[in-house]
């Protein structure tokens, strides 16, 4: 892990996360499909790290991709890193032996998914998030 504006202890982070939300965020673990009331969230609105409340995600962005996971054509300018990922043998999102790139949140590296090339035009990218790592608040 590199350094982040909000940078955390193990203690803190598994103090503020639940034992779900920390093995997701902080281990890189992954939900199962479907467990997120955030997949079918079409509410225009604004999604936000859980770990450090900073935006990440636009609805605006968000598509039906089909695979149980929240699913965005892009992030917020700024809000996600990418890190190669070659630590998830059998990986949960992609198919075999598909090269995957990790996205985390810039201001405090949490683990908020992956990032595949086969997401609709114009980006043609498909940001894959962990739903439980999300919060959502509709636009007012
Ligand atoms: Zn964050």
């Amino acid at each position: 892990m590199g350094t982040y504006p909000v940078t955390r202890s193990d203690e803190e982070w598994r103090r503020l996360l639940t034992p779900e939300q920390f093995q997701m965020l902080r281990e890189g673990g992954a939900e199962r499909p479907d467990t997120s009331h955030l997949v079918h969230e079409k509410r225009a609105g604004t999604f936000y790290c859980i770990g450090c409340n900073s935006a990440v995600f636009e609805t605006a962005m968000k598509f039906e991709s089909g695979t149980g996971w929240p699913s965005f054509s892009g992030p917020i300018a700024g809000a996600v890193e990418m890190v190669e990922d070659d630590n998830y043998p059998g990986g949960h999102h992609a198919g075999y032996g598909t090269v995957r790139t990790e996205v985390r949140c810039a201001n405090c590296g949490s683990h908020i998914g992956h990032v595949f090339t086969d997401g609709p035009p114009p980006s043609g990218l498909r940001y894959c998030a962990n739903g439980i790592g999300l919060s959502f608040t509709p636009a007012s």
